[in-house]
């Protein structure tokens, strides 16, 4: 079974997540539990955790289907002390929020080594706060974003990816998030089946799909390797409905949320109805 949706809005609560997404015919949404461009969050009560639970369940949203993405702000890499402490509890809060909500993901981009740590230095440090949080938090998979390589920022290589997972220690809490623009432009072909079929079986044999927990379908303003990360709707980008048809045709995608981020949230009710098509399942 194939879960598709988008990225919604939790504004006014968590609880209207599930109701934007139902609104728009998802299967599947990503969400932020707190907002995403502060440190400082408000405790989540149990009239907010009931809501939501209530929400999801009335619209059939399992733990499953839903990919909560922490804060932009957290670097657990960061090459600072002070700052990555800061970092790890943040990023503790936010593992504790999925829990609290029932909730089985969280999402997050790696890390950045700003130019102050060698990488492999760095994806030690990512690995080692995933530890350290993990161990105070229970049930929640750490989910690692691939990223389009901008800055400092890593994640951008399989290999990055697997570096992190090998490190951490518990490796049925720890999976990856891949994002098909972040992919293309950090420069890994998704243009033709061919190049998709590739570029996956690359991702097998340096990472494996037993760690692909979700997808983000995105097409790419930005050129191949071009390692700027800006998202378009399907099919209005360099990557085009060919890696988006491949990967609603192939089972390893399957059971994990497929989530939109695309540009123009107007358009995706018809994306979704689309991607469900290629995917055989009809409303
Ligand atoms: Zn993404
Ligand atoms: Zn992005």
């Amino acid at each position: 079974m194939k879960y598709i949706g988008a990225h919604v809005s939790a504004a006014g609560g968590v609880f209207n997540a599930p109701l934007n997404a139902v609104a728009i015919g998802a299967t599947a949404f990503a969400l932020f539990t707190k907002n995403q461009k502060q440190w400082k969050s408000t405790a989540l009560t149990d009239d907010v955790i009931a809501k939501f639970k209530k929400n999801c369940k009335e619209n059939n949203f399992s733990p499953k289907q839903i990919l909560p993405h922490d804060s932009y702000l957290i670097n657990l890499g960061h090459p600072e002390a002070e700052k990555l402490e800061k970092s790890r509890n943040a990023f503790t809060d936010e593992l504790q929020r999925c829990q609290q909500l029932g909730l089985i993901y969280l999402n997050f981009h790696p890390g950045t080594h700003l130019k102050q740590m060698s990488e492999a230095d760095c994806l030690s440090r990512i690995a080692e706060s995933i530890n350290l949080s993990l161990q105070q938090v229970p049930d929640v998979i750490a989910v690692i974003e691939n990223t389009a390589g901008q800055g400092s920022n890593l994640g951008y290589r399989f290999d990055h990816l697997a570096q992190i997972i090998e490190q951490v220690e518990d490796k049925n809490r720890v999976g990856v998030c891949l994002d098909t623009c972040h992919t293309f432009v950090s420069g890994y072909d998704l243009r033709g089946m061919d190049a998709c079929e590739k570029t996956f079986a690359e991702f097998e044999q340096v990472v494996g799909f037993k760690y692909l927990k979700g997808m983000h379908i995105n097409d790419s303003k930005t050129p191949f390797a071009s390692k700027v990360d800006r998202h378009a709707p399907l099919g209005a980008g360099e990557i085009g409905w060919d890696c988006f048809k491949y990967i609603m045709a192939d089972d390893r995608f399957n059971g994990i949320p497929l989530v939109l981020e695309t540009t123009n949230p107007d358009l995706w009710p018809e994306e979704i109805t689309e991607l469900k098509k290629l995917a055989g399942l009809t409303e």
